[in-house]
């Protein structure tokens, strides 16, 4: 057989959420929710299935949330979006990229990625035959190096992926950032593809820099968003894809063939539970308090955390505990001290191992401190 992706592995969120699984260890490992979704989301899906509404939802999306997403998106970030034309609902936004890749990317188009990156984007990338061009983040801070990234421009950059807030860092962009990169692709063709499904889990007060907010990236850009991520449904699979209408348009073409559509009684009861932005509107403080839950309650192991300013995960180092690469500490870990963890060298193409882990700290508060106590060593 002639793999076409010949070194992908089983992808780590299923190798670690199994191990925890057959270890019986918290799983703080792969980023879903450990708490329910609301009851009233809940029951407006019972609703839609009992009233009927069980059959193909239409090609781009059910029209009534369409129009709920781009109501949402101009109370938050000003920006005017034509239901019709530039907003595709898909199975996740994994699919959303995994169509967006598919449907812009040439082969022997180069696409810019920054490592450490979601572990679905280089493999996409290279099933459509793009060349992936892997820029570091540096840590301690995770910034984006853009004096890295004109260096790194030629005639077949296609696309640059932004992912803010970011998976696995939890670093998200700033005004400076969007300013440079509007400078870099200005007069090209370039297109950006956003990766937002973190867009509400921004904290301390600050703005998450939407390419929705800025009208020059936009017209170049896919930005893709998660219910799954955003009301603690991850087993749902829904989400979408923003992007202008000509680009709209060749997303659709793979959309079509790719799932066609999505589960149509969750669309109907999404629209009506956005009409609520109280529902959205306090996810920040409620991710923010478990934030500070998690990492006071660290405080008394050996791991030494980064900055967590978006996203429901932070990064810590383990130079204290071992000397173990990562991806063997984080399945000792989870065998012998029952917490899960993702290692993130699975994140860089050439397995980079700065011996950090990721804990996700979506998860109820006993379980957030039960882990707490099994790692105070
Ligand atoms: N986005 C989730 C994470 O980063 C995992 C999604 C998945 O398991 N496919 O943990």
């Amino acid at each position: 057989l002639r793999s076409k992706l010949p070194h992908i592995p089983t992808t780590i969120f299923t190798v670690m959420s199994r191990l925890a699984a057959e270890c019986g260890a918290i799983n703080l490992s792969q980023g879903s929710p450990d708490f329910e979704v609301d009851q009233e989301l809940k029951d407006l899906v019972n609703h839609y299935v009992q009233a009927g509404y069980n059959q193909y939802a239409p090609m781009t999306g059910v029209k009534a949330l369409r129009e709920a997403i781009a109501a949402k998106k101009q109370r938050l970030y000003g920006c005017h979006l034509d239901p019709d034309t530039e907003i595709t609902v898909t199975n996740g936004a994994t699919e959303a990229i995994f169509s967006a890749i598919s449907s812009l990317v040439h082969p022997g188009d180069e696409v810019i990625v920054f490592e450490p990156a979601y572990d679905n984007y280089v493999p996409t990338i290279r099933l459509n035959g793009g060349v992936v061009i892997p820029l570091r983040l540096k840590s301690p801070d995770y910034r984006i190096d853009w004096d890295e990234v004109r260096s790194s421009l030629s005639p077949s950059t296609r696309m640059i992926m932004i992912n803010t807030p970011h998976n696995p860092s939890g670093t998200s962009l700033r005004p400076e950032d969007m300013a440079a990169l509007q400078e870099i692709v200005a007069d090209s063709n370039i297109l950006i593809l956003s990766d937002e499904v973190y867009q509400h889990l921004v904290y301390d007060g600050r703005q998450h820099e939407s390419i929705l907010r800025y009208p020059e990236l936009y017209r170049r850009a896919i930005v893709t968003m998660s219910f799954g991520k955003t009301f603690h449904a991850t087993g749902w699979r829904a989400g979408y894809a923003i992007a202008p209408p000509e680009i709209t348009a060749e997303i659709r073409k793979v959309h079509q063939f790719n799932t066609f559509s999505i589960n149509r009684p969750l669309q109907h009861a999404l629209a009506d539970y956005l009409a609520e932005p109280a529902h959205y509107l306090s996810l920040p403080g409620f991710f923010q308090r478990k934030r500070d839950l998690f990492l006071s309650a660290m405080a008394g192991t050996p791991f030494e955390f980064l900055d967590c300013a978006g996203t429901y995960f932070a990064l810590a180092s383990y130079q204290r505990i071992s000397e173990k690469g990562d991806q063997e500490f984080a399945r000792w870990l989870t065998r012998e001290k029952g917490v899960a963890v993702i290692p993130i060298s699975s994140f860089y193409t050439d397995g980079t191992d700065e011996r950090i882990v990721r804990f996700c700290f979506a998860k109820t508060d006993e379980a957030l401190l039960a882990a707490a106590e099994k790692l105070r060593w």
